[in-house]
């Protein structure tokens, strides 16, 4: 097995004594045994029901993930019936979740692990972490949490448990300070009881040592706590300023043709992959939206349309950039349909395009439509 400290141990020293490390592990256990939420993925310790909560999670909150893990777990029991599952039903269960890279990794893993390991997830990190989507995160979590192995996870809450812990000046978001967090955890991990340690502080930041305001009075560690003991909790954790988020505007069609419309399947590689949307494009400068609208389902389609009523303005956040994008009925004059960049299309009726797995922006069309 991999050593798990990769960091000189005079530098982790510096932040992890281990007096400091033994007292924390043991509070830590004793609040989490009393204090854990329940979930449905922690009634159990099946490696699946393990990783695929691990991966819904990321950069998703647990209250949001409960209703889609049910589903998912309900329609894919296992992940021999995940690796013979329809795409587009796997990613219609996946709808409004985000990320949907995520789903099509899953679904890939799944494959690859009947294909070459029987249908169990493999037990050795470096195999698990050959997988699409797995991550030293993902690899950690699941190998400590679903079999006990000594694997020290770090993510956003952890990353900040730690900061305030130790007094860590690196900034909780900077990449490249990342190994710094991991060989910390890995110094405080408790390898007697990995599984209960890595939940414990991931909980810990999820409940007591929040973002804003922690709940200092409640914590378990403030007796070791740095930056409790030294009055500068609301100084910790660092962070670098984040660059400002762009917004684009877009112009879209609902291409009425003969009681249908028009639906165009975005590629399965790439952002919201595998997801059906209205044809769409970035406005140019200079250009309306009417005149954007025609010339993207131009350029998207071939088809020439007649640009009619507008639908609505939809506002969307994604990770790095927002979306303005104005939304217009529009009547097909004449053409066939030839793809340029998407995978597919359909002429559908209005009242299907709820079976059709769908990014956020469009379902927001969708409400102005039915
Ligand atoms: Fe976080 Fe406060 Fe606990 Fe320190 S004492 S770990 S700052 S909640």
């Amino acid at each position: 097995m991999k050593k798990l400290n990769h960091m000189a141990p005079e530098a982790r020293n510096r932040f992890c004594r281990p007096e400091v490390c033994v007292a924390v592990r043991k509070a830590l256990k004793t609040w989490y045994r009393k204090h854990q939420r329940r979930m449905p993925w922690r009634e159990t310790r099946d490696p699946y029901r393990v990783w695929l909560s691990e991966v819904m999670l990321q950069q998703t909150q647990v209250k949001t993930v409960i209703p889609y893990f049910d589903r998912f777990v309900a329609a894919y029991p296992d992940i021999a019936s995940l690796a013979q599952a329809d795409p587009q039903a796997v990613l219609k269960l996946w709808e409004g979740l985000g990320y949907y890279r995520r789903a099509h990794h899953l679904m890939e893993a799944a494959r690859r692990v009947v294909r070459e390991w029987g249908g169990q997830l493999p037990r050795e990190r470096e195999c698990l972490r050959s997988l699409p989507g797995v991550g030293d995160y993902i690899a950690n979590a699941v190998l400590s949490i679903a079999f006990d192995q000594p694997w020290a996870v770090v993510d956003g809450n952890v990353k900040r448990v730690l900061a305030r812990l130790f007094r860590m000046d690196a900034p909780v978001n900077r990449p490249s300070a990342h190994g710094r967090f991991q060989a910390v955890a890995d110094d405080l991990l408790d390898r007697q009881a990995p599984a209960v340690h890595n939940q414990a502080v991931m909980e810990l930041g999820a409940l007591v040592c929040t973002p804003r305001q922690p709940a200092c009075d409640a914590c378990p560690l403030t007796s070791a706590c740095r930056v409790f003991q030294e009055n500068v909790v609301e100084r910790y954790p660092k962070k670098d300023r984040k660059k400002a988020v762009p917004t684009h505007d877009l112009a879209a069609g609902v291409v009425y043709k003969k009681g249908r419309v028009l639906l165009l399947r975005r590629p399965d590689k790439g952002f919201l992959g595998g997801l059906w949307e209205f044809p769409e494009g970035r406005r140019r400068p200079h250009e309306t939206a009417p005149e954007a609208c025609r010339r993207s389902i131009k350029d998207a389609t071939g088809l020439t349309v007649a640009v009619e009523e507008p639908v609505t303005r939809v506002r969307h956040a994604y990770t790095h950039f927002k979306i303005a994008m104005d939304v217009f009925t529009c009547r097909w004059v004449q053409g066939r349909v030839r793809l340029n960049g998407s995978s597919a299309f359909r002429w559908v009726r209005v009242g299907e395009l709820q079976d059709f797995p769908l990014p956020g922006a469009m379902k927001k069309v969708l409400l102005h439509l039915l």
